[in-house]
């Protein structure tokens, strides 16, 4: 049987999708509980058979090898595991209608943040530099204020 993921909207594991690593819905009835609630499904009741497929996880969470020390050699041995497996408490953090083709959605909405609240910091020096409504200064504050974003661009 191919199991397919449970979040809504995913079709990562479908004959046509790429194959990706699915996992079950963890035993912790608490932690269970907060991975029926992430996966975007109303009336949702996860069974045994219900699977979450690696895209909804952050790269951190899903472990692919296993480590032992070695006592005689003192070493650490890692040795990649035939399935993956997910770390203790992991759930799922990537979820929207469709399934993250870009790993790193996080990365992506750390980037717009900065630009946008900047926008906004400029609005607002221009609004209180026309409040102030004298035009010659309002050019220069405009000009300082250019002026130093050029500066830390640099
Ligand atoms: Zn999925």
């Amino acid at each position: 049987m191919v199991y397919k993921c449970a979040v809504f909207g995913c079709k990562e594991n479908y004959a046509s999708g790429e194959k990706v690593s699915i996992f079950k819905f963890p035993k912790d009835p608490k932690l269970s509980k907060i991975w029926e609630t992430r996966i975007m499904r109303t009336n949702f009741k996860p069974t045994i058979n219900s699977r979450v497929c690696e895209r909804h996880f952050r790269k951190e969470d899903v472990l692919r090898e296993t480590e032992c020390f070695d006592e005689k050699y003192g070493k650490l041995l890692k040795s990649p595991l035939q399935y993956p497996k997910l770390r203790e408490g992991a759930v799922p953090m990537f979820i929207s209608y469709k399934c993250p083709t870009s790993s790193q959605p996080a990365m992506i909405a750390y980037r717009e943040y900065p630009s946008k609240k900047r926008k906004r910091l400029e609005d607002k020096l221009v609004q209180k530099a026309q409040q102030a409504s004298i035009f010659e200064s309002v050019n220069a504050y405009i000009k300082r204020v250019t002026f130093n974003n050029l500066d830390e661009l640099k």
